[in-house]
Parts: C-alpha cells; structure tokens; sequence
C-alpha cells in the first residue's frame, strides 16, 4: 500500500492512478486548475444554459437532488446564476433519514418544482441484502436509480439538459471511462455504476421488470432526443465540498450537528446525512481498501490548502472506517441478520494483506500507518 506524496490518496483506491512521482492524479487536476480559464469555462456553460432555454420546453434542466450540499448547489446555481426553469429529480435513498427528510423539503422548499421517486422497498431491500452478501457493498443497489432517474426523467420530459455535480475523474483521481470533462452523459461508466445494468443485481426471484428503475438509459436516447449532461464542477471555479457545504448550510441545510464523530467515522458533518447506510458502508470500504470516508475528506482538506499532510494524519487515524453499534443494528435488522452474521459477512471481504485479527479482542488491526503504508 502506497500513499500519493502529496495528499493521503492510497493506492488500494480501485482504478486510481499515480505519475511517475508518486502524485495521485486529483491532485494534479489541483495544480492544474491553476492554469484553467475559468471566465472561458463560465462562457461555455452559459452557453450551454442559453441553448438549454432557446429550446423552449416546460423545463430547461433537470437537477438530481438528495437536497444535501452539492445538489443544493448546484440546483440554487442552475435556477439563480444561469437563469434556469428548472426541474428537480428526487430518488429516496434507502432507509431515509429524519435530517435527510427535512433537508429536501428546505431546498424545495426554496421555490422548486420537484419529482419525487421511489422504488419499490420490498425489492430494495431485497438487492440490498444480496448486494451486502455479493459485494459487500450494501448502497450499490439505491446508487442505481440514483444515477439513472435525472437522465430519465430529462428523456420522458424532453428537457434538454441534465446538471451532475463532480466529475470522480477529476476530483478522486480515477480513471476508468468517465472522460475528464464536463459531459456527463456516460456517468454510468464510473466505478460506481461499472455500466449502470440493472441485471447485474438480479437476484433470484426477480425479473429485469422487476428493476426497470435501476437501469441507466441507452446513451443512443440522448443522442436522439439532444440531450445535454454536464458536471457543474468542471465549469465553476466555486465548487468544493466545504465551499458548498458552506452555500448549502447558509440556505438551511441541517447537517448531523448530535452525533459523535467516532459514530459517523468523517470529521465533518455535511455529508451522507440521507442515509446511515453510507456510514456502515465506509466502514466496510475501509476494510477492503484501507481507507474511509475521513481519507477523502483528509485529502480535499489538503489538496485545497486548509490542512497540512501531516495534521490530516490525525484525522484519518481518529475517525477512519470508524461506524456507530447503532447504524450495525439498524441494519442487520432491516435485512434480518443476527450481528455475528454480519460480522462474518464483513470478516470476509477484510483485505488480509492490509488487516489481521487480534487473537483476544476479535478485532481487525490495521497492517499500515496512514501516510506511509504497510509497516
Ligand atoms: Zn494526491
């Protein structure tokens, strides 16, 4: 295991890429975005937006929102800063949370019209449960829909443009089809997706009817209908998770002010709030790969100056893969599993080469030192 010389990227992030100097690739997008033009970039997205509206359609974009930090701004910047009509496309997460129910209805709240979605719970729970067993990713399944229902509703409404939030090519440093650009049309090709195909979550008893909301569109529809999709991020200099974290939060965003931060493993309170799913989730990554959801906030914190290596090193240490019993519990009971089940389940997709199990305690202990790899 490897660390970027600069932030604290490991090389266990799957499909991560390193230059010869040992500097992972998000942050030399970092350094390049020095040199980028930042008014031309502004220039294109307005135009994007001034092609957007010279459509003429009920809608000018569709916005997928989950009323969290970067999708609140970015529907406030399409509707206030490019002039948009926008429509906003809400897919219930699993398992939504009391702070996730009222941040989306704030930003809603704030004069939208919004789509709201949600899948069938029984099956969910369903491609949860198997998903946690298959992958040992138990999220991946609500990702689906997550990522397939602005493009879907941007093709049955024809509404010309679809705004995404990041690009992961640019700002984790990844590589692996998502382009390093602002279109965003073939985000079903990032690791998260790998394809988008809903088949690929079938379990036994289902039908792919059974998982039309999981299934990303055929890119062909796009072409068809002249739809746009574009990453926010690539066209706006402000884009950053504290700086609309910041936005987010001046518009009435509740993050998880209660909590203790070894509960939701992540020094900061602004994200994953509309599901505790994604907290168990981060403790399982961590597991497998060695780092956690305080890695990637670490590693903004660095790249974007407001922590040096060496402190974001504490951060890590402290709070990484860490999950509250309670998230456990509420879990194993939603997909009816004792906790030793889940513990063994978890136990088995544990990367031995970067774990091993203390004898007396049970416990999984860490191979590596953060910052500086297997020791
Ligand atoms: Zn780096």
């Amino acid at each position: 295991m490897n660390y970027c010389k600069k932030c604290l990227q490991p090389d266990t992030r799957p499909d991560i890429k390193f230059n010869n100097e040992g500097i992972c690739y998000a942050c030399i997008y970092e350094d390049e975005k020095k040199n980028i033009d930042w008014d031309m970039r502004k220039d294109e997205l307005q135009k994007i937006a001034d092609w957007a509206k010279s459509k003429n359609r009920d809608y000018d974009c569709v916005v997928g929102v989950s009323g969290g930090k970067d999708s609140t701004f970015q529907a406030f910047y399409a509707k206030e800063k490019l002039g948009l009509n926008v429509l906003l496309v809400n897919c219930e997460p699993d398992c939504l949370t009391e702070i996730g129910k009222y941040n989306i209805e704030n930003l809603i709240n704030h004069g939208f019209d919004c789509i709201k979605l949600r899948q069938n719970p029984r099956i969910l729970r369903k491609l949860t449960k198997s998903a946690f067993y298959k992958w040992g990713n138990p999220i991946k399944p609500s990702e689906y829909p997550l990522y397939a229902s602005a493009n879907k509703v941007a093709i049955n409404f024809n509404i010309p443009l679809v705004i995404q939030g990041e690009n992961a090519a640019l700002t984790l440093g990844v590589s692996n089809g998502l382009g390093s650009d602002g279109n965003a049309l073939n985000v079903n090709k990032g690791n998260t997706l790998a394809g988008g195909n809903a088949k690929d979550l079938l379990v036994d008893s289902l039908t792919e009817k059974d998982l039309s909301m999981y299934q990303y569109p055929e890119q062909d529809l796009f072409m068809q209908k002249d739809i746009k999709g574009i990453y926010l991020q690539y066209y706006t200099k402000e884009w950053s998770q504290v700086g609309n974290a910041d936005f987010a939060i001046a518009r009435g965003l509740r993050g998880r002010s209660t909590e203790s931060l070894y509960d939701i493993g992540r020094y900061r309170r602004y994200t994953a709030l509309d599901s505790d799913m994604q907290i168990l989730n981060q403790m399982i990554k961590y597991y497998k790969f060695g780092f956690g959801f305080a890695t990637d906030e670490a590693c903004y914190d660095i790249r974007e100056g407001r922590l040096s290596r060496e402190d974001a090193i504490w951060y890590v240490e402290e709070y990484d893969g860490k999950c509250g019993e309670k998230y456990i519990e509420d879990f194993c009971e939603y997909i009816d599993i004792s906790i030793n089940e889940f513990w063994e389940v978890v136990d088995s997709f544990v990367n031995k080469n970067l774990f091993f199990k203390d004898k007396y305690t049970g416990r999984w202990i860490p191979k590596f030192k953060v910052g500086v790899g297997i020791v």
